[in-house]
């Protein structure tokens, strides 16, 4: 076997019984990543270098004899700031961005002694569900080439899916860990809103904002929030929450757990083959002790205009200091407005340009109280469905996509179908909540399919029980594409 079919708790059992060592586990993961990279295109920068030095214990803070994480190789989505190494969020805006700092959660990694291979593809500034939207390349599903692996963080998951790291980082606006983990059968796990710091994270919404694992197993996500979790001064909405040991969630059965089907979230027209996987997972968590309950999130039908409004309002005010003076790209101009213009035209893509244009309307003057203000109130409600849901069950359970891996430039044109595709995934985002995609079974052409669990607040012990529980009791979790 090689050792780039591993994930994070294989090879430290590797590591630790000194069958391998940092550098030969490396070897192993870059000889894959030299094979699969032309056809996957899951990274736009590789830190070759770099991670020899860090596998060597080069970079010096002896984490690679003490750390949790010593000699893994991981890949980090390029939108989290790795200081010295290039951070583009797949932007012209940022393609020469070389941060002066280091994001809180690789500073954690590093201190734990991962190892970074390389920063992984992302639709522009993590804007988009297909990793279409990159400036640099769209990025390859494993599974079947011609489809797209999801995103934004399509990368993070196509380098996992296809064992070219061991496990990676990707960042959660309304989807973008869970969705690309489900349709790259892998898991993706999106922690409370505040339970991970986003310092360093290139800011998208920030009101919806997460960081969060994408691995081969519910396990590696749990060692890896132990890692990334709690508070950071340097990060106000980081939350002052104890944070437990995740691992020990992982192993425990569920006998009486409540899980919520909701009746919103299985509707007539989706996906047969989606549907009936999910089902089958449902059916299979009864059989492992859990009792399924029907509940209603009503509010579910608002949810995708709730979104394109916040979070496309909260884009056009972050954007805002991509100006050309700052840092990052700058086009020429006759004065300084010329400037802006011409920077963030020559900058900016077809879709961040829709949604700058779209959140400034939203907020403008005399409209404002009509979008944003009404998007809040209705996320207040979306929130309270959850609320009441939570009072009769202990975790909820749906599909993560309503559909399989689409074909590369199927919804391209139509930004409408794309948003459609955020579905199942953007309330959890706009209530706050933690939720984890795990694969439940693939369609007839073998594409993958995801179950999502969706917690309580700061209850990522939950969902952690039941996805191991779940994946423990399958095999969908080995299968690998070719
Ligand atoms: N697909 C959603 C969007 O385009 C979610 C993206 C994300 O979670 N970063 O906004």
């Amino acid at each position: 076997m090689e050792l780039s079919e591993l994930g994070i708790e294989g090879l430290k059992d590797v590591l630790d019984r000194g069958e391998a060592t940092p550098a030969m586990v490396l070897d192993s993961f870059f000889r894959r990543i030299d094979s699969a990279q032309e056809k996957v295109k899951a990274f736009v920068t590789l830190s070759r270098e770099q991670a020899y030095k860090m596998a060597s214990g080069a970079c010096g803070t002896g984490a690679l004899d003490t750390g949790i994480l010593a000699g893994i190789p991981m890949a980090i989505k390029d939108n989290i700031c790795t200081k010295a190494i290039k951070t583009t969020c797949s932007s012209r805006m940022l393609e020469n961005f070389i941060p002066p700092y280091e994001s809180t959660v690789t500073s954690r990694l590093s201190d734990a002694g991962y190892v970074l291979v390389g920063k992984t593809n992302l639709d522009e500034f993590a804007m988009g569900s297909s990793t279409e939207n990159s400036a640099f390349f769209t990025t390859r599903n494993p599974w079947d080439l011609d489809r797209i692996p999801g995103g934004s963080s399509g990368g993070s998951a196509a380098a996992v899916c296809a064992g070219m790291c061991a496990a990676a980082l990707g960042s959660d606006t309304g989807g973008s860990i869970r969705q690309p983990a489900s349709l790259c059968g892998v898991v993706g796990l999106k922690p409370t809103y505040g339970r991970v710091s986003r310092y360093g994270l290139v800011a998208f919404a920030s009101s919806l904002d997460q960081i969060g694992p994408i691995t081969k197993t519910v396990k590696d996500a749990a060692i890896l929030l132990n890692v990334i979790a709690g508070r950071d001064p340097l990060d106000s909405t980081s939350a002052p929450m104890p944070v437990p040991d995740f691992t020990k969630a992982a192993g425990m059965d569920i006998k009486g757990i409540r899980v919520g089907i909701p009746r919103e979230y299985f509707i007539p027209g989706m996906d047969k083959e989606v549907e009936g996987a999910v089902r089958a997972a449902i059916k299979q968590l009864e059989a492992l002790g859990a009792v399924p309950v029907e509940v209603s999130l009503p509010h579910t039908a608002y949810a995708i205009a709730t979104y394109y409004i916040l979070a496309t309002s909260e884009a056009s005010s972050n954007l805002a200091r991509y100006d050309g003076v700052k840092y990052g790209f700058r086009a020429g101009g006759k004065d300084l407005m010329e400037t802006y213009m011409n920077t963030r035209a020559e900058g900016f893509g077809p879709e961040v340009k829709r949604r700058i244009m779209l959140g400034t309307y939203a907020l403008s003057s005399g409209y404002y109280e009509a979008y944003y203000g009404r998007a809040q109130q209705v996320r207040t409600l979306i929130k309270k469905d959850f609320e009441e849901a939570f009072k009769s069950v202990d975790i909820i359970a749906t599909p993560t996509s309503p559909t399989p891996a689409f074909k590369v430039g199927e919804k391209a044109a139509d930004p409408l179908q794309m948003y459609l595709s955020d579905i199942f995934t953007i309330s959890i985002n706009l209530a706050g909540l933690p939720g984890i995609s795990v694969p439940c079974g693939f369609t007839g052409g073998n594409l993958p399919i995801g179950l999502q669990l969706i917690g309580r607040h700061f209850d990522e012990e939950t969902v952690i029980r039941v996805a191991h529980a779940y994946e423990q009791s399958t095999d969908w979790h080995k299968r690998r594409p070719g």
